[in-house]
């Protein structure tokens, strides 16, 4: 039975990317070698390297004055190494949600946090409007997708200060104005690649701003010196990726990307509100187009495990509400075919109408 995959991270990813990755790891490029046994130094990786870095700044049009890095340790450690060199005195943060605490947490190892705002009085179902950003701050921090409550900002903001977000959950799957950050991170393993690596976007000018000594491997001035090669990057995570945005582009680009993902999410979003069993956990303002979630309203609540059970039936997978909402998450990433939504909709209707 064909399978429809809804997990959260790692996810979905293009079946030609995986399949061209597979192809690679047996013999890259018809060379006699693995991917897995060449030097992260040989000119066939360097090549590998140049066009996922070209691709990615192509495709999500990084101006001039940006540099792109892939790095291992994944957007956790980003959560350190950004205050770690540029928290001075203070910063402040959007907390918006599991992540956004996380990043919170790490940077209270080196300075004053400022939560410039939250919503966690309402279980992080909304992102927060109107607050004002100060400008005595070094930086600030936003997550843009709010993996696991299914909020997200889908705009640009503007900021008097550098901004600094966590996109790894929804890169690429809308066109972003990046003359607006200082710094964009992510871990690839929800819409770009497998777990293991994860993309920088980095502004000139921005480092040295700092006289903390840091670690050469938490210092991006290392990495931005000899780009993604300071140390053995993760060299087939990044060619899955090189093989993710090959796909992106021959789709036709990021407006193509954006454009499905909005059909799959209205596609997913329309059942839930015209149902009398589902019901969105977030506000309409703030919902994600990468993770939805819902639950069942309080009357149908205890048919929650029925229909989880029923699904898997349609051979519909990961779909389980992270502990913290409960209830439903339906991780609608790039690859996800919007056959795949139209699955679970059926599902639903099915369910809603034998169990009324
Ligand atoms: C998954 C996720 C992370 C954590 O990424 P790791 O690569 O596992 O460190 C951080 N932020 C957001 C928004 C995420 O979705």
């Amino acid at each position: 039975m064909k399978k429809h995959n809804f997990n959260a991270g790692p996810s979905v990813l293009p079946r030609v990317a995986i399949e061209n990755s597979a192809k690679a790891v047996l013999d890259l490029n018809g060379i006699g070698l693995s991917l897995l046994e060449i030097s992260h130094r040989s000119k066939d990786f360097q090549a590998i390297l140049d066009e996922a870095m070209a691709l990615f700044k192509e495709l999500l049009d990084i101006p001039a004055g940006y540099q792109v890095i892939f790095l291992g340790g994944g957007a956790s450690m980003q959560f350190c190494m950004i205050p770690y060199n540029f928290l001075n005195k203070k910063a402040g943060y959007l907390e918006t949600g599991v992540w956004a605490e996380k990043a919170i947490k790490e940077a209270k190892f080196f300075g004053e946090v400022d939560i410039v705002a939250s919503s966690k009085d309402k279980n992080f179902s909304y992102v927060p409007k109107g607050y004002t950003i100060p400008a005595d701050i070094d930086y600030f921090h936003i997550t843009t997708n709010n993996t696991i409550y299914g909020s997200e900002i889908r705009c640009d903001i503007d900021s008097p200060v550098p901004l600094i977000a966590d996109m790894s959950s929804d890169i690429l799957s809308r066109p972003v104005d990046i003359s607006k950050y200082s710094l964009i991170y992510g871990g690839a393993q929800k819409n770009l690649g497998p777990a293991g690596v994860t993309f920088i976007i980095i502004k000139d000018g921005i480092l040295g701003k700092t006289d903390r000594k840091i670690p050469s491997m938490l210092n991006y001035a290392t990495h931005l010196k000899e780009p993604s090669l300071y140390n053995t990057p993760p060299v087939f995570a990044i060619y899955t990726c090189l093989e993710t945005l090959r796909w992106i582009k021959g789709l036709g680009g990021i407006k193509t990307i954006e454009s499905m993902n909005i059909k799959k999410a209205n596609l997913l979003y329309d059942t839930i509100d015209n149902s009398k069993m589902f019901v969105g956990t977030v506000e309409k303002e703030s919902r994600s187009i990468m993770n939805i979630c819902f639950v069942m309203k309080d009357q149908y609540k205890e048919k929650e495990d029925a229909f989880m059970e029923f699904s898997k039936t349609k051979g519909i997978l990961g779909i389980k509400g992270h502990r913290s909402v409960g209830g439903f998450r339906a991780s609608t990433y790039n690859a996800l075919p919007i056959e795949s939504v139209q699955a679970l909709v059926d599902a639903m209707n099915e369910f809603e109408k034998n169990n009324l």
